[in-house]
């Protein structure tokens, strides 16, 4: 089972809790503004994520998901 994070840029209002919480340093603020004109965050060094779910705890606004990506379901076909 792997993991897959993402951060739904429009959802976001760039406070930056999540960046601030992260043990991994792993989210940056973004310089291109979202379609509600704040500055979203993103994965920087998305290799470090360790994806202990502290940034979508954190995240007030419910932007950021993390999923559990099946790997076998194709193959066993
Ligand atoms: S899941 Fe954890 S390591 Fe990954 S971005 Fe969020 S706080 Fe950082
Ligand atoms: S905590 Fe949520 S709203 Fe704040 S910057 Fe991170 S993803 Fe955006």
């Amino acid at each position: 089972m792997t993991y897959q994070h993402s951060v739904d840029e429009d959802q976001c209002k760039g406070c930056g809790l999540c960046v601030a919480v992260c043990p991994k340093n792993v989210l940056e603020i973004s310089n291109n503004v979202n379609t509600k004109g704040y500055f979203p965050a993103y994965q920087a060094r998305p290799e470090d994520c360790i994806f202990c779910a502290l940034c979508c705890t954190m995240c007030p606004d419910v932007a950021i998901t993390i999923r559990e990506i099946e790997e076998e379901a194709a193959a066993k076909k």
